[in-house]
């Protein structure tokens, strides 16, 4: 199977570096699918789930911002936050969901709503990617 070398980055360190098969996220513009000898191709994140085949096996992930950057058969995903599905404590997203749901309905403006908008997304994403 034709593989690239993906490395998957956060601030908060190293998810991935290794070859794949097929990497899925999710753009500002949509998802995106990578594949071996995908031409060159920069991008940034938006929120949502992210999916990589190694080995023949998927894997699940959520990814919120952040940039992709593809060259020469080399993939970096670089996160404002990441985590594998496995990873997720959904308790924890559905609370960040209560919490991001009231900040919505008490928003006074504009920058504030989109903020909280923000947050729901990246607890929802959460929640679904241990539910798929
Ligand atoms: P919370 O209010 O629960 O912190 P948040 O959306 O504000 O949610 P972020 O700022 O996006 O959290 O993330 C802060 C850090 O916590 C990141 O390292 C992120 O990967 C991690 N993180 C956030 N929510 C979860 C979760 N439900 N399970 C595991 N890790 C999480």
């Amino acid at each position: 199977m034709a593989t690239f070398h993906l490395q998957i980055v956060t601030p908060d360190g190293g998810f991935y570096d290794g070859e794949a098969e097929k990497l899925i996220v999710r753009t500002i513009d949509g998802d995106v699918c990578i594949l071996p000898k995908h031409s060159p191709y920069v991008t940034a994140l938006g929120t949502g789930t992210t999916s990589v085949v190694i080995d023949g096996k998927r894997r699940r992930a959520a990814c919120a911002g952040g940039m992709l950057a593809v060259m020469k058969n080399n993939v970096r995903l670089v996160a404002t936050t990441f985590e594998w599905a496995e990873d997720i404590d959904v308790d924890r997203a559905q609370r960040a969901k209560d919490r991001a749901e009231q900040l919505i309905a008490k928003a006074t403006d504009q920058r504030e709503l989109e903020l909280a908008q923000a947050r729901l997304k990246r607890a929802l994403t959460r929640i679904q990617v241990t539910q798929i």
